[in-house]
C-alpha cells in the first residue's frame, strides 16, 4: 500500500499559514543558483509556486560565476530584508562547503551550514536539513521509532548521514544501520529492517524480496526516466509494504519543509 502524504503536508501548511498572519511581515526567500539545467529551472518555478500560495515573497538570483555567486550569497546573508537563502546543487565546478558557508547560518533554512549540521550532533534540529527532515515526520506520522530497526540506504551529506543522526535522537531512538556503495548482502540487512529508507537515487534498488511483510519503506529517491519521475523503490513492493510515493511522496514534504523553515528564519530574526 501507498502511504497517503496529503494530511502531513496540509498540516504543515496550515500551520505555516497561521504563523505568517501572526507575524504581520513580509516574509522572503532569496534562491541563488549558477548555470541552472532544466531539472533545477523546473525545481525552482515549482518552489516559487508553492511560496506564492503561502504569501513568501521569492526572488530568484542567478549568477555567471564562481565570485559573483559568492558575492550574491553574502549580499543575501546581510540583507535585512530576506529571511530565508536556498542555493540550488550541485554548482558547477563549486565545493557545495564553500558556498554554504558564505550563508549566514541564521539564514540557511536548508540546514547546510556547518553550524547547523554540527548542532545535529547535539540533538538541535532548528534547520535541519529538509529531506532528513522530511523523512523523520512522515515516520513520526505513521510509527512509533523507538526501538525499530531502521536501514537507512544511503549515505550522503544531504540524506542519508543526518537522518541516521535525527533517528538515533535520544527521543527518537531507533536502531539505524546505514548501508551504501561497499555494503556487502543489502538483502539481507534491509530484510530484517522494521523500516527501510531508500536514498540512493538507484531505480529498483528496493524490490520485494529485500523487504519484511507489513514493514515501513520510505522512498526518497528521485530518478529521471522516460517516462516520468521514479524512485529507488520497485512498485511491487506496495504490495508487501506501507511505501511513500514518488512523485508526491518525501520531495513533496521536503519543499514544503523548506518553507516552514523560512518562516522559523523570519521569526527568529525579528527583522522588518
Ligand atoms: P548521493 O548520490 O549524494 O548519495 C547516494 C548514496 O547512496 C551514496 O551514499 C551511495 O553510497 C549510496 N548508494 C548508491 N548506490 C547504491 C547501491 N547500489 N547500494 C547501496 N547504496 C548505494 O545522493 P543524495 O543527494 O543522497 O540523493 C539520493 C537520492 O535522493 C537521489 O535520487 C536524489 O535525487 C534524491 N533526493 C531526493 C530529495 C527529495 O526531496 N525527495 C532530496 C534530495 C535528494
Amino acid at each position: 500500500m501507498y502511504i497517503d502524504i496529503k494530511p502531513l503536508w496540509t498540516t504543515i501548511k496550515n500551520n505555516i499559514i497561521e504563523k505568517i498572519s501572526t507575524l504581520n511581515k513580509t516574509i522572503t526567500l532569496a534562491a541563488v543558483t549558477l548555470k541552472p539545467d532544466d531539472a533545477t529551472q523546473n525545481y525552482l518555478k515549482n518552489q516559487e509556486k508553492l511560496a506564492k500560495k503561502l504569501g513568501i515573497n521569492y526572488s530568484v538570483y542567478e549568477a555567471i560565476n564562481r565570485n559573483q555567486l559568492f558575492s550574491i550569497l553574502r549580499e543575501l546573508s546581510s540583507d535585512n530584508n530576506v529571511h530565508g537563502i536556498f542555493v540550488t546543487h550541485p554548482l558547477p565546478g563549486i565545493e557545495e562547503m564553500e558556498a554554504v558557508n558564505m550563508i549566514s547560518p541564521e539564514k540557511d533554512v536548508e540546514g547546510r551550514h556547518p553550524y547547523n549540521m554540527g548542532m545535529l550532533m547535539y540533538g538541535s534540529e532548528f534547520f535541519a536539513p529538509c529531506t532528513a527532515e522530511a523523512v523523520v515526520k512522515i515516520l513520526e506520522d505513521i510509527t512509533k521509532l523507538s526501538g525499530a530497526n531502521v536501514v537507512v540506504v544511503g549515505r550522503s551529506t544531504t540524506v542519508g548521514k543526518p537522518l541516521a543522526i535525527m533517528l538515533l535522537r535520544r527521543d527518537r531512538s531507533a536502531t539505524v544501520t546505514v548501508c551504501h556503495t561497499r555494503t556487502r548482502n543489502l538483502q539481507q540487512i534491509t530484510r530484517n529492517a522494521d523500516i527501510v529508507i531508500a536514498a540512493a537515487g538507484k531505480i529498483n534498488l528496493i524490490t520485494s524480496d529485500m523487504v519484511k511483510e507489513n514493514s515501513i519503506v520510505v522512498d526518497v529517491g528521485i530518478n529521471v526516466t522516460d517516462n516520468g519521475i521514479v524512485g529507488d523503490v520497485n512498485p511491487e513492493v506496495s504490495e508487501k509494504a506501507l511505501v511513500t510515493p514518488v512523485p508526491g511522496g518525501v520531495g513533496r514534504i521536503t519543499t514544503i519543509i523548506l518553507m516552514e523553515h523560512v518562516v522559523k528564519a523570519a521569526e527568529k530574526l525579528k527583522l522588518t
